[in-house]
């Protein structure tokens, strides 16, 4: 079941996202070489707890960190670890939730540090352009299918890949909730769109081959080439007209 939200959620989400939003932007400020990764999730965990929000992934199955934090060739899902070390030229994936009253924003970016490589850095512009594609088309009447077919054509016509094993969601009261949001998919399928609806709309994009792999540790999720991944999240809510980008600072 899609749950619809009324106005009264839809402004616990902004806040909850406007949260999440920050939260990011405390790891982009931070992050700088020969910090560990762990020392980045201690500083977005503060953040959120600071402002009356709790991490929405502390926990979340087992999850033992406040943020996935995935390093290059890492897809998504990275525990965060005092024996990781972010390197100059390395792209930092974190992936943030917070909680408020009741209410979830989740979003993602994807941070190069120091210098990096010319193709990384055309990965996470393509990752982000393909979110905003998606977002051309996250109107009431459309269909979930809609989304990713405009995720995965723009990626595909900038010679990456998309990951298909795992997926955007619905998000709400439960970080995950209906629909399921595959970032590839044909148009005019899959679930209708209408005003209410609160989506996570999330393309993980593939330098090499569209292959993952989940590390032993059974949470990291690394591309089957080692070649590097990008990943870009909002949370969104559909309107009557332009949707609403939820995980945006300055909107509440
Ligand atoms: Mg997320
Ligand atoms: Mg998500």
């Amino acid at each position: 079941m899609i749950i619809i939200k009324n106005s009264e959620q839809l402004k616990l989400m902004r806040i909850a996202g406007r949260i999440t939003a920050e939260a990011l932007m405390v790891a982009r400020d931070a992050i700088r070489p020969g910090m560990t990764t762990l020392e980045l999730d201690t500083k977005i965990r503060h953040y959120i707890e600071k402002c009356g929000a709790t991490p929405t992934f502390l926990g979340y199955n087992g999850f033992p960190g406040s943020a996935c934090i995935s390093l290059n060739q890492e897809v998504i899902h990275g525990i965060p670890s005092n024996k990781r070390i972010i390197h100059e030229g390395d792209i930092v994936k974190v992936d943030v939730g917070a909680r408020f009253r009741g209410y979830n924003g989740d979003s993602a970016r994807t941070f190069p540090v120091g210098k990096v490589s010319d193709e990384a850095l055309r990965l996470i512009s393509v990752t982000e352009q393909s979110f905003y594609e998606a977002m051309k088309v996250a109107r009431a009447g459309n269909r979930i299918g809609d989304i990713g077919h405009a995720v995965e054509s723009f990626v595909i016509s900038n010679g990456f890949s998309v990951v298909k094993s795992f997926t955007g969601h619905g998000v709400g009261a439960e970080l995950h909730e209906e629909p399921e949001i595959p970032n590839y998919g044909r148009p005019g399928r899959g679930a209708r769109l209408y005003p209410g609806m609160t989506l996570a709309i999330e393309p993980m994009v593939n330098a090499g081959t569209e292959n993952v792999k989940v590390l032993r540790d059974g949470w990291t999720v690394v591309t089957a080439d080692g070649k590097l991944s990008a990943h870009y999240e909002n949370s969104i809510a559909i309107t009557e007209s332009d949707p609403i980008l939820l995980t945006e600072i300055g909107l509440d």
